[in-house]
């Protein structure tokens, strides 16, 4: 069968590559995370070939099949990016490197709590809903430096900056204003207090506005379509 995971990947890299010249950015400061819900460990394999070693799933339980299959590919590197409940804060801990989805002191709680029982430190990225309307998860603007404060605290989680997931549009210039704001959020709040937000990453932008995030100071692209091609849900 034949696959253009491989093509898709070169022509991601070159776009990454056109927006961050564009505005005087190195690629090298922005990581591609390939988005591989509902695809195949063979479709992990090939993008995996192509040169790509950083995952994204957005359910711990369809995430554990995938990464229990690579467990022996230690190079590999596996984010959580969708909601996490509390109740699952424990297989996330014990599985994922990264959560990019951290929105609540409660499962800050939780999840500091799993990570010091596996033994393990997890980088996480604190979760903001700038939209209000569009989206269910992320902590409102006003709650981040509560959890922040929190965070200082945990031995288990490292806070390593921010992430978002603003409402569609169609047009990536109406997404513009939410990396403006998610950035200048980041920018207010390692102005207050220098070093909180860790390695500082801005994980936003998807397939379709990607090069519009990076332009705005993305730090890790979450990309799924374009490298996969369109999902089918059972
Ligand atoms: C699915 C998903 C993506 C990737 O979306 P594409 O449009 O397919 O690139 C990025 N971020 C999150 C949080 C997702 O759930």
């Amino acid at each position: 069968m034949d696959t253009p995971i491989e093509r898709n990947i070169l022509s991601v890299q070159n776009r990454i590559a056109d927006a961050a010249a564009v505005c005087g950015r190195s690629p090298e400061e922005v990581t591609l995370l390939a988005i591989s819900k509902t695809f195949p460990v063979e479709s992990i394999s090939r993008a995996a070939s192509a040169g790509l070693s950083k995952f994204g799933e957005n359910r711990v339980q369809e995430a554990e099949n995938k990464i229990l299959h690579f467990r022996n590919r230690s190079e590999f590197e596996w984010h959580l990016v969708g909601h996490l409940q509390t109740n699952k804060a424990k297989s996330a801990a014990e599985l994922f490197d990264v959560i990019h989805s951290l929105d609540s002191v409660r499962l800050a709680a939780k999840l500091n709590q799993a990570c010091l029982e596996v033994g393990r430190k997890l980088s996480v990225l604190l979760q903001v809903d700038l939209g209000r309307e569009a989206t269910k998860f992320g902590a409102r603007p006003e709650q981040v430096r509560e959890i922040i404060e929190t965070l200082s605290t945990y031995e288990g989680l490292r806070l390593d900056g921010l992430m978002a997931i603003p409402p569609f549009y169609e047009d990536p210039e109406q997404v513009r204003p939410y990396f403006v704001r998610l950035r200048e959020l980041k920018d207010t709040l390692e102005s207050e207090q220098p070093g909180c937000l860790g390695r500082k990453h801005l994980s936003m932008g998807m397939s379709h506005d990607f090069e519009v995030a990076i332009r705005e100071g993305a730090t890790i692209v979450r990309i799924g379509t374009s490298i996969f091609g369109s999902r089918h849900y059972g």
